[in-house]
């Protein structure tokens, strides 16, 4: 597999065309960014430590039957991946109230959600990814009412099967915002498939007993000891990073 053009950068990964037209790699820098990239970093190691950790996520999630685009790790920072054409959403389920939901509804952080809520948003920088309705979806184009019903089906599921998993390790997956793409065939259909990846960047988890934050809030709160901590979730979980 030749890696060729980038095609594509963002906060914290690139994105390489390959001498296959069907599949990308996609390059976990150790950038980080929070607060649309108003707040920047280079945290060590980090790009290492999301590739190796959103490999075994995606797996998992493979193993159980979602459709995702990994396909396998190349190196320690890059994974190879099916081509998608992304929608421009991001879908973020919440088992317990944090970040953006309790400045927007007035909600305590740390109130559980029963049953979990789901919300769409924008992904839009200039515009500070605005929450968006299933209205909005449609009538702008961004996805159809079967992408959306699929999106929202996918999301859910994933909770299923997360959740658990970060309990056996004792911790609670508090958030997670995940974005989908289509595998788009000759005849511009395809399957929506799970992109982008999961990670403690995309996601929030606290320890079940201390209810320390364990994620991207502690570089967004200053709470030191990042990529540790991302370790830390993982290793809890059987991730392997050497
Ligand atoms: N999130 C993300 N990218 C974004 C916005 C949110 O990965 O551009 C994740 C975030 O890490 C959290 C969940 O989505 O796990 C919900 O984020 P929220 O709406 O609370 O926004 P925030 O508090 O980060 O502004």
């Amino acid at each position: 597999m030749e890696k060729r053009e980038e095609l594509y950068i963002g906060k914290a990964k690139s994105v390489f065309s390959t001498d296959d037209p069907d599949h990308y790699v996609m390059v976990f820098r150790n950038d980080t960014s929070a607060f649309d990239g108003k707040k920047k970093a280079q945290l060590d190691r980090k790009g290492m430590v999301n590739n190796k950790f959103n490999a075994f996520i995606m797996q998992k999630l493979m193993a159980a039957g979602i459709p995702c685009h990994f396909e396998k790790v190349l190196s320690d920072n890059e994974s190879l991946v099916k081509r998608l054409q992304m929608l421009p959403l991001e879908c973020v389920v919440r088992n317990i109230a944090a970040g953006s939901i309790c400045r927007r509804y007035g909600v305590q952080e740390g109130l559980e959600l029963n049953p979990p809520t789901f919300e769409f948003f924008l992904k839009s920088d200039p515009l500070g990814d605005p929450m968006v309705n299933e209205h909005h979806i449609i009538s702008f184009g961004w996805a159809t009412p079967a992408q959306i019903e699929r999106m929202k089906e996918l999301t859910f599921q994933i909770n299923t099967i997360l959740k658990p998993l970060f309990l056996s390790g004792d911790m609670l997956l508090v958030d997670y915002k995940l974005e989908f793409g289509v595998v788009v065939d000759k005849n511009g259909n395809g399957e929506l498939v799970l992109g982008d990846e999961f990670s403690p960047d995309g996601c929030r988890i606290w320890d079940k007993n201390t209810r320390e934050k364990l994620d991207k809030d502690r570089f967004r709160q200053d709470l030191g000891n990042v990529v540790e901590s991302y370790e830390e979730i993982g290793r809890r979980i059987g991730v392997k990073f050497d």
